[in-house]
């Protein structure tokens, strides 16, 4: 837990959030800032930099986290009609909070190539 570490905050339950599941080892909770009709982060609570700072013994978890997001996508009900998981990695890729998570959005069309 690092206490300058906004996840790790809400992780810990310290910073309220809109919490979707919880388990001994992730936490989902709604975006902020959604930016589709359904925006969920998928986090460890233990704390993770980003997916670059991800080791191999954090294997487990990741495919864990995958899941979830899939398992998450049939709870919204948008699995039918498809969604996306990504996540951003490092200034460049897009990453603005450090600490590993997902995006699962969902619920309307999406373009590829992001920008
Ligand atoms: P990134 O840019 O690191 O891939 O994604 C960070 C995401 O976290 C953004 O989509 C942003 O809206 C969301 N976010 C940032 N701060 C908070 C917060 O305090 N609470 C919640 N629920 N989401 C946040
Ligand atoms: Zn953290």
């Amino acid at each position: 837990m690092s206490s300058s570490c906004i996840f790790c905050r809400i992780g810990s339950g310290e910073i309220q959030a809109t919490i979707v599941l919880r388990d001994d080892e992730i936490v989902a909770f709604r975006d902020l800032s959604p930016q589709a009709p359904t925006h969920l982060l998928i986090i460890p609570t233990r704390h993770v930099a980003s997916l670059d700072r991800a080791e191999p013994g954090d294997a487990a978890l990741l495919g864990k986290m995958l899941l979830v997001a899939r398992d998450l996508a049939r709870k919204e009900g948008i699995a039918a009609d498809g969604y996306r998981v990504v996540t951003n990695s490092g200034p460049a890729g897009g990453q603005s909070v450090f600490h590993l998570h997902l995006h699962l959005i969902g619920g309307r069309p999406m373009a590829w190539p992001p920008g």
